[in-house]
């Protein structure tokens, strides 16, 4: 069976891998040519940012669909109706993309994982927790758990993660049905396959956004943001290797493909293949030494070892840009002249960055696994989430010293891309450097990144880039293609 939606504990317990020998070694990412054009920050994927409404529409007739075990409720009406709009979709762009006629799924299944089981696919749904596609062996059915899945995906993260579940699950239907069309084999890794549903998800919400679908709307503001940020709290454990069956990718992987498909058609998501995924992939095998060092917990960022590794590692990453490094210290977030930001500030007349302590520990917390998104709970977003937040702010000395205005419309983007781009080095192979990426740390920072309070993609005096979207392309540039681009094409 695939396409199974693993619920993880919001955001897996990680620590960045501070070294006290050289030892085992990170992996380095294979740099991919960014196809973007400009990134505006007003922008998601082509749609200006706006702040509609998001969830259902009000006042319409719900889909007319067979679902066996359907008990009528709150979640299957939701199910239902995104099913019924993922069909009007989908029967027309088979068609006119790719050439095929789309039929409808063969079974419709709404079942309980807290309630006597039911078979589908030759598994029983007792205690599944999870929505899934299977095809294959005459089955060809989406199923979902209303009982304790919809309702806490629901709860956490709104309605509209329920559409994103079951547009993803119909990706896998259109897998299935279009097959090499579709870079489809037996052998197709599991990687490849979550990729494209991820991809083909992004699609369909491109639809809703532009006001297509006929019982929901999402705006491409705060709606699209918590979506992104959906598929940080859903997702395999961290340390699965991308080949491993059930492998969904990491977040930050997962984000990429979703907003390939928001930003282009079906057929780019149908030509992912195993050679570009690989080329690309952020997630890649670790040894069981690297496994085990970063199950080891979150550290404390404000200790000052800690801090010592962190300063290293961003004066090595911003060596070359010829700037005077910031000094960076514990002293409440403040600055002697001027605005302060927090929970850490940048301080041009002085040229330093200063932290506020508890802030930065409580960030770097263990994740509340009942988190709202857009909001941190009781719990932070891990080690690395923190430590990128005093990277951001370190970058705005570089910018300064390269003469570029810190709060003009671009610097937040800037801001995103350069310490992307630190990220980036500490994910380098070098067996010298104390502070490296560790499993699950770049989702964090990235996670970080789509929160509203977020300085990761803020300016000097705090203002954000609002469109999540063009957050993610930023720091995902930096990322992959280092600090260079990010004072060119942000300038
Ligand atoms: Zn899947």
């Amino acid at each position: 069976m695939r396409g199974l939606w693993r619920i993880g504990l919001g955001l897996a317990s990680v620590a960045a891998v501070i070294a006290q020998l050289g030892g085992c070694a990170g992996q380095t990412v294979a740099g991919t040519p960014s196809a973007m054009g400009g990134i505006d920050p007003t922008n998601a994927g082509g749609l200006e940012v706006s702040n509609g409404p998001s969830g259902p529409r009000q006042g319409v007739d719900d889909a007319k669909l067979t679902v066996e075990g359907a008990d009528g409720g709150a979640m299957d009406k939701i199910a239902t109706n995104a099913i019924g709009d993922l069909y009007d979709y989908w029967d027309k762009q088979l068609p006119t993309l790719f050439d095929e006629k789309f039929t409808k799924l063969t079974r419709l299944v709404s079942y309980d994982s807290d309630g006597a089981g039911v078979t589908i696919c030759g598994t029983s749904t007792a205690g599944l927790v999870n929505a899934f596609y299977c095809g294959g062996g005459g089955e060809d059915a989406i199923a979902w758990d209303r009982g304790v899945l919809l309702p806490m995906l629901n709860k956490q993260f709104g309605p509209m993660s329920v559409v994103g579940v079951l547009a993803h699950e119909m990706g896998h239907a259109i897998q299935s049905r279009l097959g090499a069309k579709s870079n489809m084999s037996q052998s197709t890794p599991t990687i490849v396959r979550e990729q494209q549903a991820d991809c083909y998800m992004g699609n369909f919400f491109r639809y809703v956004a532009e006001g297509n679908s006929a019982h929901f709307q999402i705006n491409t503001g705060k709606g699209l943001n918590d979506i992104l940020a959906t598929l940080f709290f859903i997702r395999d454990p961290a340390g699965f290797d991308h080949m491993t069956e059930g492998a969904h990718g990491l977040a930050f992987d997962r984000v990429y493909a979703f907003q390939e498909g928001f930003t282009h058609d079906p057929k780019r998501c149908a030509d992912m293949d195993p050679a570009e995924i690989d080329g690309r992939i952020a997630e890649k095998q670790r040894s069981n030494a690297e496994i085990k060092q970063s199950n080891e917990g979150d550290i404390d960022p404000t200790e000052a070892k800690n801090l010592q590794a962190l300063q290293e590692s961003l004066n090595d990453a911003f060596k070359d840009n010829g700037s005077d490094q910031p000094q960076i210290t514990g002293n409440g977030s403040t600055c002697k002249t001027g605005e302060a930001t927090k929970p850490v500030t940048y301080c041009p007349d002085d040229n330093a960055v200063g932290f506020d302590a508890a802030s930065l520990k409580a960030l770097a917390a263990k994740p509340d696994p009942n988190a709202q998104p857009g909001q941190q709970g009781s719990g932070g977003l891990g080690d690395f989430a923190a430590f990128a937040e005093i990277a951001s702010r370190y970058t705005l000395s570089i910018q300064k010293s390269m003469g570029l205005p810190l709060d003009d419309k671009k610097a937040g983007l800037r801001t995103a891309c350069l310490t992307g781009a630190w990220a980036g080095f500490t994910n380098e192979d070098a067996k010298d450097r104390r502070l490296r990426l560790a499993i699950g740390d770049l989702d964090e920072a990235v996670a970080e990144l789509l929160q509203e309070e977020s300085l990761i993609a803020a300016d000097v005096n705090g203002k954000r880039v609002e469109a999540g979207f063009a957050r993610v392309e930023a720091f995902r540039r930096g990322f992959m293609e280092g600090s260079a681009p990010c004072t060119k094409d942000f300038a």
